[in-house]
């Protein structure tokens, strides 16, 4: 039996299609593209990298993209005032400062004074509040990037059996507060779960999100289930040149209905959901639906 592989990059490139779409509707109301603003600090390459792929796929999206690359020395009080500059633009609907921040910054203090309308990583607390009540919110990108990816693949997820290993606020919490509110039965897990292989085997769909390559084996996963991997880890290859590679022991879960792989599956879906939270947040500035 061989896993379906799920494809992110094609579920990404369809939902970009549609957001470009939301982008061409909302000129036309309004007059303008939605903007987003990515502020780098420091130099980080893993990070530089993403700034530069976010950037890109906004302009391909028909939004306006803003830069703001500040350096490595930058004070947290500059960097809040920059954040107070956006807040305030009315070409900017969506600020994301890219994570993580050089140790004289208190992140949480940044990502406090980003106005929540304009949060669309979804990491304010007013956000994460709204989420955890089941109101309207802008909800962290890669949890809902997964999301997409289950409702691809199984439709309805009504009470289904899930689990979630890794409790971070990034990805973990939301993740399963999400997997929650489409009807599932949620159990999160993380390094103090007794028996996590036994947890594992009785889940219709496992999100593993934990950082460490290969942590999922084939004896966790029950066949039928799906897999999605989070984790990006990287590690030296072969070629003594570094890959990447998630936390699930892809080879060993051929049992499964389906898997993501790493790279090509939660991956994509990151960047496409950041450019459909700056449409929704354009539009709810603007006062359209
Ligand atoms: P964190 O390090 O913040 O969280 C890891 C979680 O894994 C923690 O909750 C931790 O538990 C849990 N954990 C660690 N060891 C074990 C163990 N032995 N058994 C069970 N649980 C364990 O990571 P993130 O949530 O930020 O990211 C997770 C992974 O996802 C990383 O590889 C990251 O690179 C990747 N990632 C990928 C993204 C994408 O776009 N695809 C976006 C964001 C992250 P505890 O809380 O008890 O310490």
């Amino acid at each position: 039996m061989t896993a379906r592989r799920i494809d992110g990059k094609a579920v990404a490139a369809a939902l970009r299609a549609r957001v470009a779409d939301g982008v061409a509707a909302f000129r036309e109301t309004v007059g303008r593209a939605p903007g987003l603003a990515v502020v780098l600090v420091g130099e980080d390459p893993a990070s530089s990298v993403y700034v530069r792929s976010k950037g890109k796929a906004t302009t391909e999206a028909g939004m306006q993209s803003v830069e703001h690359k500040l350096p490595e020395t930058t004070s947290e009080a500059e960097l809040l005032a920059l954040v107070e500059e956006l807040n305030r633009d009315a070409r900017v609907d969506g600020i994301l400062v890219q994570l993580p921040l050089p140790d004289q910054i208190d992140e949480r203090k940044v990502i406090a004074a980003i106005d929540p309308a304009k949060d669309v990583d979804g990491f304010h607390v007013e956000n994460a509040g709204r989420l955890a009540v089941g109101a309207d919110a802008l909800v962290p990108c890669t949890p809902l990037g997964c999301l997409h990816l289950l409702k691809a693949e199984l439709g309805d997820l009504t009470g289904k059996d899930a689990v979630v290993i890794g409790r971070s606020n990034i990805v973990g919490k939301p993740v399963a507060l999400m997997l929650l509110a489409a009807g599932c039965t949620v159990t999160i897990a993380h390094s103090r779960t007794r028996d996590l292989p036994a947890v594992a085997r009785r889940s219709d769909v496992i999100v593993a999100a934990v950082g460490i390559p290969r942590f999922v084996r084939g004896d966790w996963v029950k066949p039928g289930a799906v897999v999605l991997d989070v984790g990006i880890n990287r590690i030296p290859g072969e070629d003594g040149k570094e890959k990447l590679v998630g936390d699930v022991a892809f080879d060993e879960v051929q049992h499964a209905r389906a898997v993501t792989p790493v790279p090509g599956g939660v991956g994509p879906m990151t960047i496409a959901c950041l450019l459909h939270n700056t449409v929704q947040a354009a539009k709810a500035i603007a006062g359209v639906s």
